[in-house]
């Protein structure tokens, strides 16, 4: 069974998600305030979702016997991350189980490659990018793109993670190391200005809800803040709001996408796809009508998506591993804090263990309040 486009799945029915991280957890919580009930299917035993969840499959994503059980225990499928098995998604698929987003944008996202293919050929504007297999390759990109350039592996990167960044030759070294590895992706490195992303939400009838632009301050290639709205001109915000716009409908999308975007001297480029909620959209929580997680439960529960307001401006900031523990110890003196901890088990360095979210009427006070703070300050 493929898409059905005027399914609509009642309060009450249930949503199965694939993975059980934080994205997971605060899909389950909104599903849960809507009515549904929620199954996770996740390995891990103690998972962030499985504590709000109705019931928990643990079982490995791999294992291609649960995961048809799972399937058959829930009336919608949909999934917290991308990298599941593209093969036993399809065979469930294949076998009834019904996922509105169904498996083609898990083809085109979770390869680097195939995924900036789709753009370019979409006219969607990415960074100069060539494939590498091997030596040769990697030689003859550099060529093309020249330095400096980043090599990434094309499938599981993530936080930086799987990347080289190539200033010379005196990278090489490290970068046939990677490619040894894996395939990759050699990409022209973007002096960007700012870092931007929009969460994009598409139903089955075409109807496209677009959250409001972030601004995305990383450390160590991990998202430390975004700023909403983004502090950049109409016309740069109205590019990003185009490119959102056409990605949702050449991906015919149904369900949430995040986009990230570079923003460039000659304007927006496409950085990377995510077919989920996405750190970068946790604002819309409480400074939106409706959050990303409720509008991906719309989606792909059938029914028609409000347009999103955003309601203040606001400051997300993650709590790494390294922070949670000052961060709970300030946290009574800020009322103004909402503090959201996914309950992850071990606070390890740099593993996203909560967010906060604050609001007020311009970004500066709170800005400056997390400076003296000073947790982010010397945790990064
Ligand atoms: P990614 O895993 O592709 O999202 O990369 C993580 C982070 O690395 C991005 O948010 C950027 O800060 C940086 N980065 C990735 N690719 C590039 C690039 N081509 N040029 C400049 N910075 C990059």
């Amino acid at each position: 069974m493929g898409k059905n486009l005027n399914k609509y799945i009642k309060p009450g029915s249930t949503i199965g998600i694939i993975g059980g991280g934080q994205l997971g957890k605060m899909l389950a919580q909104s599903a849960k305030q809507m009515g549904y009930r929620v199954g996770v299917f996740d390995p891990g035993e103690d998972c962030s979702a499985s504590q709000v969840a109705d019931f928990h499959a643990q079982a490995a994503f791999d294992d291609q016997e649960s995961l048809a059980k799972f399937a058959n225990k829930v009336d919608v499928l949909t999934f917290e991350f991308e990298n599941i098995s593209l093969a036993s998604l399809k065979e469930i698929v294949d076998d009834g189980a019904y996922l509105p987003q169904g498996t083609e944008i898990l083809r085109l996202t979770q390869d680097r490659l195939t995924e900036k293919e789709f753009l370019r050929k979409s006219g969607i504007p990415v960074g100069d990018f060539s494939p590498v297999n091997n030596e040769e390759e990697l030689i003859a990109g550099i060529k093309q793109i020249q330095y400096p350039a980043v090599l990434k592996t094309r499938r599981f990167g993530y936080d930086g993670k799987g990347q080289v960044l190539l200033k010379s030759e005196a990278d090489l070294v490290e970068a046939k190391d990677l490619l040894h590895s894996a395939p990759c992706i050699l990409e022209a490195f973007v002096p960007f200005k700012m870092e931007l992303s929009h969460m994009v939400v598409r139903n089955a009838q075409g109807q496209i809800s677009i959250f409001p632009l972030a601004e995305n301050i990383h450390h160590h290639h991990i998202l430390h803040q975004s700023i909403v709205p983004a502090r950049v001109s109409k016309t740069v915000a109205s590019e990003a709001y185009q490119v959102a716009e056409n990605i949702a409908k050449r991906l015919d999308l149904v369900g949430i996408v995040g986009i990230e975007m570079f923003l460039a001297d000659e304007g927006i480029l496409v950085n990377e796809l995510a077919p989920r909620p996405h750190n970068s959209g946790h604002y819309t929580i409480e400074a939106c009508q409706y959050s990303q997680f409720d509008l991906h439960i719309r989606s792909i529960c059938g029914m028609t998506l409000p347009q999103n307001e955003l309601l203040s401006p606001v400051v997300m900031t993650n709590v790494l591993g390294q922070d949670q523990n000052q961060v709970i110890e300030e946290w009574p003196n800020h009322p103004d804090w909402h503090l959201h901890l996914y309950n992850k088990g071990e606070a390890r360095q740099n593993r996203k263990m909560g967010h906060i979210t604050q609001m007020a009427d311009s970004h500066d006070p709170i800005l400056k309040e997390f400076d003296q703070v000073g947790i982010w300050l010397n945790n990064n």
